[in-house]
């Protein structure tokens, strides 16, 4: 009822939350959550950070935004320091969300394809399972067709691989790019296998084909390094980012290698990386670069995947696989149906945990969660499975 003027894309959950600290949120009743999702990855520095929450209003008292058609040096840093963090010679462009960064990217990659004289090259391939975005184009280049219904007419030149190993095989004369997620988040937690990446890698430089990464979810040190990329060792040629990067507050960005590819005119945001957006990155980055020079990240995501590893044991009929990197990780659950119970009980419990896929529970908490919230968390976890037992 109280919903009735929202348009219904999400079976929503009834708990309304009211405040939080770190990783655990309090709702109107004054009932205590342990968050292991941090709103999909986005909270990456967790609920209540006073660091942030001062960033952000010394910004806004000052200027929240202005056109992208003045200097916006909060900007300017934010590029910076997500150039010099990535370790890759790029230039940034910025938008609000990932589904309109990969846009970005994928107009990078049409544009790269379109030279004077030669055939015009278009066609993306991404993978089986994959996801970039709910806009028409990003959803287009999501290789799953089922989210395809109803929206069409689509634009055309988006092919889809099964395995990255199949990528190879599908390029043809056309083809201009290709797009992965490292770790397919929406697609059951799925890591990509690392020599085949590298090996696609080095083929598509031969080629000249570009390699696009898209980074929304596993990036800004989600997976425990900035970019998942570094984990993967390769140099890709147009990475997004978003989720995580503004610690809730919307902002995304792609960045290139191919430093001169936009002329005046060819993209552009009204809101992308205005003051209080860049503001925000910047203290984010800030927090998780400390956080990550002292060895806490590397030590809170050991711990986390332990502790995780032992919850998971406990439950060898339900729990059938551990997978993910970092801070991004997954159990498979037998079938749907007990993963939804999972879910719902938890919430009930105390616990905070989501889908991912068909049958994943996906474990995506801010990456300052403390040990203590990480025990809390497994500590409900345990009693949510007596409860599915029962
Ligand atoms: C969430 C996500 C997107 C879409 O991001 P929005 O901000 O919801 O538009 C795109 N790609 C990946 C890999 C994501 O996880």
């Amino acid at each position: 009822m109280k919903q009735k003027y929202l348009l219904s894309t999400y079976k929503r959950q009834e708990v309304c939350f009211e405040r939080g600290d770190n990783a655990t949120l309090w709702d109107g009743d004054g009932k205590e959550y342990i968050d292991f999702a941090a709103g999909v990855a986005v909270c990456s520095v967790g609920h209540g950070n006073y660091r942030l929450a001062r960033a952000i209003s010394d910004q806004v008292a000052k200027i929240i935004h202005v056109s992208n058609l003045y200097r916006i040096e909060p900007q300017e840093e934010c590029a910076r320091r997500i150039v010099e963090l990535s370790e890759y010679d790029m230039r940034c462009f910025f938008g609000n969300s990932g589904t309109e960064v990969n846009e970005g990217a994928i107009k990078i990659a049409r544009k790269y394809g379109e030279v004077d004289g030669k055939v015009k090259r278009y066609k993306i391939i991404t993978l089986k399972n994959s996801f970039h975005g709910r806009t028409i184009t990003a959803l287009k280049a999501t290789g799953q067709v089922a989210k395809h219904d109803y929206f069409g007419p689509y634009p055309d030149g988006f092919v889809y691989a099964a395995s990255v190993e199949e990528i190879e095989s599908l390029i043809d004369e056309y083809t201009v790019a290709v797009m992965i997620e490292l770790v397919q988040g929406e697609g059951g937690v799925q890591p990509l296998n690392l020599v085949a990446v590298q090996r696609l890698a080095l083929s598509l430089k031969s080629k000249d084909i570009l390699l696009i990464v898209d980074e929304v979810q596993t990036g800004v040190y989600r997976c425990g390094s900035f970019l998942a990329s570094h984990i993967y060792g390769i140099t890709p040629d147009v990475i997004t980012l978003a989720k995580g990067l503004g610690g809730g507050v919307p902002i995304g960005v792609v960045m290139s290698g191919i430093k001169d590819i936009f002329s005046y005119g060819d993209h552009g945001s009204t809101f992308g990386g205005n003051y209080l957006s860049s503001a925000s990155a910047n203290e984010v980055l800030d927090i998780l670069e400390e956080y990550s020079q002292r060895g806490e990240l590397i030590d809170h995501q050991n711990y986390f995947e332990t502790s995780l590893e032992r919850f998971a044991s406990a439950y060898p009929s339900i729990f059938t696989e551990r997978v993910g990197i970092g801070m991004m990780q997954g159990l498979r659950v037998i079938d749907g149906n007990t993963l939804s119970k999972i879910i719902n009980i938890a919430v009930e419990t105390g616990v905070l945990v989501i889908k991912s896929g068909k049958n994943t529970l996906r474990f995506v908490p801010p990456l300052t969660i403390s040990k203590s919230e990480i025990d809390e968390g497994f500590r409900r976890l345990n009693l949510v499975m007596l409860q599915l037992t029962e």
